[in-house]
């Protein structure tokens, strides 16, 4: 079955980090980090309704300027993710800049920023052009699992991990694919309509046969409405196929501790991209700088059991030889070179 969701690194090449992540037939995108952004096309620029930034460290976050120099004017909102205290840096980031004219565009731009807290409270301001970027806070959200965005056809969790400062690893998913036979529809007298929709969700809820559902429609001779069974329309259902999930994580200290929270987040994942930022015989300069080896990198996937790799942020003194990086990543997840064990 066709998938939602199309997931590609801002830098082809794997120096910069970041993934866009565009959402199929939506003709939107979601950013996962806003670091160097050049590659990107002012059209995905544009269609991009959501950013989350994993932390405030330069090569992440010097791009959200980019973006919103493209946006002003010409898209009406964003909505900024990130991390403890989150909301203050988009506050400052916007203080920076003296916004004396931005009131007069005719499209308005509102920026939603969004922080998950180290006690997983949800934080949020509201920044509107024709305030001049005014903070305007909306009220905490008390802690509630893992998942920030949930829409009809996907969701982004996010956990905290640990790179001497909390970082966002995230896990990007389709919401489960429901497919039903529309000669069956028909056969059983019926038409499509919004209860579709409802079948497809008390389907994938796993509702009891004896549950009833109010199948609506309206066709040239009027409203309909019949109460059916789900027993009664199950049959009209093809298959179900679990959707697909894909990981972002990147700039992390290669910590039991921080496993643990990947093994939560992302255990079976369908594709993972992970930093590679050093290579294995780095490792000690992997641990001083809190980030990951190419060969950690792969033992993560291979202990997540994720079935595809795509390994990406590899440091600058690796140039030209980004290779044996992606070399070291594919073998630790494919199990020819030993895993690392975290410290
Ligand atoms: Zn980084
Ligand atoms: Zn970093």
């Amino acid at each position: 079955m066709r998938t939602v969701l199309d997931p590609h690194l801002v830098d082809a090449s794997g120096r910069e980090p970041g993934l866009w992540v565009a959402v199929r037939d939506q003709r939107r995108a979601l950013l996962f980090d806003l670091g160097e952004l050049g590659a990107l096309s002012p059209r995905t620029l544009l269609r991009s309704t959501h950013a989350f930034v994993t932390h405030p460290h330069m090569d992440h976050f010097a791009g959200f300027d980019h973006w919103l120099a493209t946006a002003l004017g010409r898209m009406p909102g964003m909505t900024v993710w990130g991390g403890p205290g989150f909301v203050d840096r988009v506050e400052h980031k916007l203080r920076a800049y003296t916004w004396n004219v931005v009131h007069r565009y005719t499209l308005p731009l509102v920026i939603e920023a969004r922080s998950l807290e180290a006690d997983g409270t949800r934080r949020g301001a509201r920044f509107d052009s024709r305030e001049a970027f005014a903070r305007r806070d909306v009220p905490d959200e008390p802690a509630r699992g893992d998942v920030l965005l949930e829409e009809p056809l996907l969701r982004v969790r996010a956990r905290i991990v640990d790179h001497e400062m909390p970082v966002l690893a995230c896990a990007i998913e389709e919401t489960a694919q429901v497919r039903v036979a529309a000669d069956r529809i028909a056969a059983m007298g019926l038409a499509t309509g919004a209860w579709l929709q409802a079948l497809k969700a008390a389907v994938l809820a796993g509702a009891p046969d004896d549950d009833t559902l109010d199948v609506r429609w309206r066709d040239a001779a009027g409203d309909h409405e019949r109460r059916l069974r789900l027993g009664e329309l199950r049959p009209l259902v093809l298959d179900t196929t679990p959707g697909r999930r894909i990981g972002y994580v990147t700039d992390l200290r290669f910590t039991e501790a921080n496993l643990v929270q990947l093994d939560a987040l992302l255990a079976g994942v369908d594709v993972l991209y992970i930093e590679c930022v050093f290579a294995d015989e780095d490792r000690e300069l992997a641990r001083r700088r809190n980030h990951l080896t190419a060969r950690q990198a792969g033992s993560i996937g291979r202990r997540l059991g994720a079935r595809q790799l795509q390994p990406f942020h590899f440091s600058p003194r690796y140039e030209g030889a980004e290779e044996r990086l992606r070399q070291q990543a594919l073998g630790a997840w494919q199990g020819a070179i030993e895993p690392d064990s975290p410290y």
